[in-house]
C-alpha cells in the first residue's frame, strides 16, 4: 500500500494561502486502482492562485480536493497529535 503526502488547498476558497499537506493512501477511492503521478498545478479559487499538487488517475476517475481532505480526515494518517510535536 503506497502512502503519499500531497500539498493541496485546505479549503475550496484558499485565497492563495490556505494550503496543507495531507497523507493519503495512493489508491483511487472509486475503483481501488493506483492514483497517478503528482505534478505541480496552479489552483485558482476565483480570486487568488497558488501552485499545489495535482495528479491524473490512470483509471480516469477524478479526485476532488474536497474528497481528498475528507479521506485524509478519516484515514488515520493525519492525526492532529502529529502536527504538534517537533517533527517537521
Ligand atoms: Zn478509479
Amino acid at each position: 500500500m503506497t502512502i503519499q503526502t500531497v500539498f493541496i488547498p485546505s479549503t475550496d476558497e484558499h485565497e492563495g494561502v490556505y494550503f496543507a499537506r495531507y497523507r493519503v493512501k495512493w489508491v483511487c477511492p472509486a475503483c481501488g486502482g493506483q492514483r497517478g503521478e503528482i505534478f505541480p498545478i496552479r489552483s485558482y479559487d476565483g480570486s487568488r492562485s497558488q501552485v499545489c499538487d495535482g495528479w491524473r488517475n490512470p483509471c480516469g476517475h477524478i479526485d476532488r480536493y474536497s474528497q481528498v481532505r475528507q479521506e485524509a480526515a478519516t484515514n488515520g494518517l493525519n492525526l492532529k497529535a502529529e502536527t504538534g510535536g517537533s517533527s517537521c
